[in-house]
């Protein structure tokens, strides 16, 4: 039994086609044109296949195939959103190869003891509203209704309003929440958006944890002064304070942490932001991540401590605002064995490795056992055009999620 890649390449054709931004990548908010569109392909292509499909108040789309309904599903899926100028294969190819596993079981006649579900979660990449992974948030009761009225996009339009513009019937939500043994289990088929499968020349890869993180905004606040005028000794520069702190997050997380301890800062903003001015006002936002809360903790705590340190002998003064978090999750140790099981029993290769950007699956954590594989990313690189993963690793990986499902699913008695 084997996926076929020829229908999914036709699949990958029959949903790129709907982007925004032709020429600059791919572009596909969720609740656009091009969304509706490509949902219309998905829907029509499981119709086809006789799948009965719903659309739940956010747009999570969901789709059970087999005969015992009512028995808990193996879910699989991603989602099909993309970022602003985004890549062609994050989210669309877990959903395309869950797609393609139905066909291919019905095309085989599978007797199933549990259903295959696919899911396709709405608004996973937060392009319309900044907020990540609104879908699998809303199922699982993480968003309620009325968080999706506060939450809104810069033209001040909720989350709310955008969703009923687009047809979804918003306020059945709440009856639409992931019940305990709704699903056996979800496992997530994505590709890494990292290099590590492409350094070790595999084209498989079992997740053992999702990276959790911490995100702080550091605001610095000196004296702005006359570059030419004000003698090194008399400055309060937050700008050399915040380079100082900068420098020193690097160092704590590749030395002081953990091996698998990341941080970084991507964002940085200058007031009065002018060449000959010594700036009033410096703020910068530092990510930190790991697997292991410990490494996040180590690099928090170094953050603090030399915030303070350098905003005593720079005379600055400093504000530390934690504005996010998500704590890591480690993945279902019965599915990671399941995995290496037919790792093992079809004589192929994979290697186990972490996530170090969150996933919808993550969130299904409390309702499921959870899953991830990871196929390559060519050169890491992932939400921008370039962002690439060959047909073949699509074909190696999604058959190997094949067997994983079908084992899961055919079991007669959870082992
Ligand atoms: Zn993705």
């Amino acid at each position: 039994m084997e996926l076929n890649i020829t229908r999914i390449k036709q699949d990958f054709d029959g949903i790129l086609q709907f982007n925004q931004t032709p020429e600059k990548g791919w572009t596909r908010f969720s609740f656009s044109e091009e969304d509706k569109m490509a949902r219309d392909y998905l829907i029509g292509e499981l119709k086809k296949l006789g799948v009965a499909v719903g659309v739940d108040g956010i747009g999570n789309i969901r789709a059970k195939y087999g005969s015992n309904l009512n028995q808990p599903s193996i879910m699989i899926g991603s989602h099909i959103d993309t970022v602003k100028h985004g890549g062609r294969f994050d989210g669309l190819t877990g959903v395309l190869v869950a797609l393609e596993m139905i066909r291919v079981f019905k095309e085989e006649n599978i007797q199933l003891n549990r259903p295959i579900e696919l899911i396709c979660f709405s608004e996973e990449e937060g392009s319309n509203f900044g907020i990540t992974m609104l879908g699998s948030k809303a199922i699982t009761g993480k968003l309620t209704v009325e968080d999706l009225k506060e939450i809104k996009n810069p033209e001040g339009v909720s989350a709310y309003e955008l969703a009923k513009g687009f047809g979804l019937e918003v306020d059945q939500l709440p009856a639409q929440i992931l019940k305990q043994n709704e699903i056996d289990s979800m496992i997530e088929l994505h590709i890494e958006q990292g290099a590590v499968l492409e350094h070790n020349g595999k084209s498989v890869g079992i997740v053992e944890a999702i990276s959790g993180m911490s995100t702080y905004k550091i605001t610095l606040k000196g004296d702005s002064n006359h570059a030419g005028t004000t003698p090194m000794e008399y400055r309060s520069d937050p700008m050399v304070g915040a380079a100082e702190i900068i420098a020193s997050i690097q160092k704590a997380a590749k030395h002081r942490a953990l091996p698998t301890t990341v941080a970084t800062v991507g964002k940085i903003k200058a007031e009065p932001n002018v060449p000959n001015i010594i700036p009033q006002q410096v703020e910068f936002y530092v990510d930190i991540r790991d697997v292991q809360k410990k490494g996040i903790e180590l690099v928090s705590m170094e953050l603090e401590d030399m915030t303070k340190q350098v905003a005593n002998e720079h005379r600055l003064t400093a504000i530390i605002e934690k504005i996010g978090s998500s704590e890591p999750v480690k993945l279902s140790s019965r599915l990671i064995k399941k995995m290496e099981e037919c790792v093992q029993a079809n004589n192929s290769e994979a290697i186990k490795l972490n996530s170090g950007a969150v996933h919808d699956v993550a969130m299904l954590k409390d309702v499921a056992e959870i899953g991830m594989v990871f196929i390559p990313s060519l050169a890491g690189k992932s939400h921008c055009p370039e962002e690439y993963t060959d047909f073949q690793d699509i074909k190696l990986g999604g058959d190997f999620l094949l067997n994983v499902v079908y084992t899961l699913a055919t079991e007669t008695q959870k082992v």
